[in-house]
């Protein structure tokens, strides 16, 4: 099925919606002109179209193998992976100081959005590469940065991060992988770690794991977790990869979809390992690469919404079945107006979680360039943005299905493949349910300062706007729902914060449709209108039941639940 790169509609988000002109007007950012973005954009989407998009039915299948204790990729990953790093996809917002492009986060969500509509199994392993390099440059000593980044922003090496264990999965604090101190300055890593995406492959001179584990007397839960970088092979004293490290890939997961990614279980037997920040300090760092991803699995349900919604609306337009009511219609499908709700649908969610991901990204770019309140922004935003953004990406790929018909259920339109690999994306990088506390709870911790300036902010925006009454409304709502959250008990703020997290997002989508329809043309506006009147009053259900709170949760015993 042919991909198309959206550029224009990047150009116009970056221009019109997610405000990059103040990112490109940070000293830093100098080099991010319009004209080398969209050079830069155009190569990526050209690669997308042309080598990355064939390879999304083959990987799903002829899956990643292992085979005599290494892994074998599908047909053709080494070359999609080959064409992703020479063109830099691996490292634009890397520092030129160790070879990367150092244009903002935002350029680089543009291009993983393309990268991962066109194949999200392998852009899976470059998303790993970017967030290690990013908790590398921030965390790690000067020699492990000298020795490693050259050869993760080249691509020559690509990375992974290792936190789940099997009794350790949303509750990080209770992993149990050991390090002991060799007496060298460095150590010697011992445990087992599963879920381990693209844990090895057949295509890069060697794999650079971040893992979490513990020192021995370490305080018991987080705060007695550090971090460790642990290569597959140890580089010799020309920076080459030398010996194999006491590690193996155990096995590979049997999954949904996502069938290009190898998702290993890996086995560390006292395997040498370097301390990267500080002792007992693992979490902060590797926060660092999990922030990063949880961006960039945002851009995994953005990838998909497109990538879905692009299948779905071609097959509309040529698929002939009844006969529609209105006049002068094409005869196609797409004159039924139950096809056209599915279609506006998912244009109209793709729309509002690809301008929260850039506006997150923006945040994220002003904030690494010492704004505080930026900071504070993209911190609010980033629990939001990863679970609508994935939500969204499964909604519309169901929807896609739905549009096929039958067809949908057909493998070799390739629209179930996007259903079955975007499923994991609101479970990992820390599932959607965690998320939401953590929009209740840690980043409610400041009071909610930081949600209510986001809150006005969009109040007074929408209230500028010709179209923006129901907006005002809902943000009202979303303020008064934020004060009754405020004021419960964790585990009742808890209890609703799914709901809370999700009418949040209507609001922020209405938002940017509404900043869409003042800058665009008449299809934005009627875009905008029908996110306004068909998706934004969710939100009024949505605040509802977060009010409840944990209210009735518990009113069936766990015999109940089971009876
Ligand atoms: C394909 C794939 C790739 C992955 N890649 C990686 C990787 O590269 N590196 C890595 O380290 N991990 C990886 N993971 C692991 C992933 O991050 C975990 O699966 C995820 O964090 C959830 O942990 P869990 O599976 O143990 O589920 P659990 O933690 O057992 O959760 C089960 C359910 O309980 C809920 N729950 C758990 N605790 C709480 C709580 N305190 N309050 C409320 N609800 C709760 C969860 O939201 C979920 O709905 C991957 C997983 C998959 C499937």
């Amino acid at each position: 099925m042919p991909y198309r790169a959206p550029i224009a509609e990047f150009e116009f988000l970056l221009a019109h919606v997610a405000g990059f002109d103040r990112v490109a007007a940070v000293p830093r950012f100098a080099e991010a002109t319009p004209d080398t973005v969209r050079a830069l954009l155009s190569e990526a989407g050209r690669i997308c179209e042309e080598v990355l998009a064939p390879l999304n039915a083959v990987g799903d299948r002829q899956p990643s193998r292992l085979e005599n204790g290494v892994v074998r990729t599908p047909p053709g990953y080494a070359e999609g992976y080959r064409a992703m790093a020479e063109a830099g996809m691996t490292a634009i917002s890397a520092s030129p100081d160790n070879g990367g492009l150092g244009l903002p986060i935002t350029v680089t969500t543009c291009v993983n959005d393309m990268a991962g509509a066109a194949c999200l199994a392998l852009q899976m392993n470059t998303l790993m590469t970017q967030g290690q390099i990013e908790a590398l440059e921030h965390h790690a000593s000067e020699e492990i940065k000298a020795l490693y980044l050259p050869r993760l922003t080249s691509g020559d090496w690509s990375s992974t991060m290792n936190l789940t264990e099997p009794q350790a999965g949303s509750d990080v604090g209770a992993l149990t992988t050991r390090a002991e101190p060799a007496g060298d300055g460095t150590y010697r890593i011992t445990g087992q770690k599963i879920y381990i995406s693209w844990g090895d492959n057949d295509f890069t001179g060697n794999v650079v794991h971040l893992v979490l584990a513990r020192l021995p007397d370490a305080p018991k839960g987080t705060k007695g977790i550090s971090l460790f970088l642990v290569p597959k092979r140890i580089p010799d004293a020309a920076g080459e990869p030398g010996v194999a490290n006491s590690l193996k890939v155990v096995s590979l997961e049997h999954k949904l979809g996502l069938h290009g990614s190898p998702t290993c279980v890996m086995q560390y037997d006292g395997a040498k390992g370097w301390l990267v920040g500080e002792e007992n300090r693992g979490m902060a760092a590797m926060f660092t690469m999990m922030n990063n991803a949880r961006l960039g699995v945002a851009v995994h349900g953005v990838s998909i919404c497109d990538a879905a919604t692009q299948a779905a609306v071609a097959y509309a337009l040529d698929r002939k079945q009844g006969r529609p009511l209105i006049e002068g219609g094409t005869g196609s499908i797409v004159d039924h107006a139950d096809v056209r709700r599915m279609l506006m649908e998912m244009k109209a969610e793709t729309f509002a979680a690809r301008a929260m991901a850039l506006d997150l990204a923006v945040s994220l770019d002003l904030g690494h360039a010492g704004d505080a309140g930026q900071a504070a922004r993209a911190a609010v935003l980033t629990p939001i943005a990863k679970a609508y953004g994935t939500e969204m990406g499964i909604k519309t790929a169901n929807i896609g299905i739905q549009v096929h018909g039958g067809m949908g259920y057909i493998e070799e339109t390739g629209v179930a493949q996007f259903a079955r690999d975007v499923r994991v994306a609101a479970i990992y990088e820390g599932t959607n349910g965690i998320q939401a506390m953590d929009l209740v709870g840690r980043k409610m911790a400041d009071g909610g300062v930081a949600i209510h300036a986001l809150i006005d902010a969009l109040e007074a925006e929408a209230g500028a706007h010709p179209m923006g009454a129901p907006v005002v409304q809902m943000a009202q709502g979303l303020r008064d729902v934020t004060g009754a959250l405020l004021a419960m008990e964790m585990n009742a703020r808890f209890g609703g914060s799914v709901p809370y997290l999700m009418g949040f997002a209507r609001v922020l989508g209405a938002v940017y449709h509404l900043r869409a329809a003042a800058a665009g043309d008449a299809a934005r506006g009627a875009l905008a209108r029908f996110y306004i009147d068909r998706l934004l009053p969710e939100a009024q259900g949505l605040f509802a039941q977060a009010r409840q709170g944990a209210s009735g949760l518990y009113d069936l015993s766990p015999e109940d639940l089971a009876a």
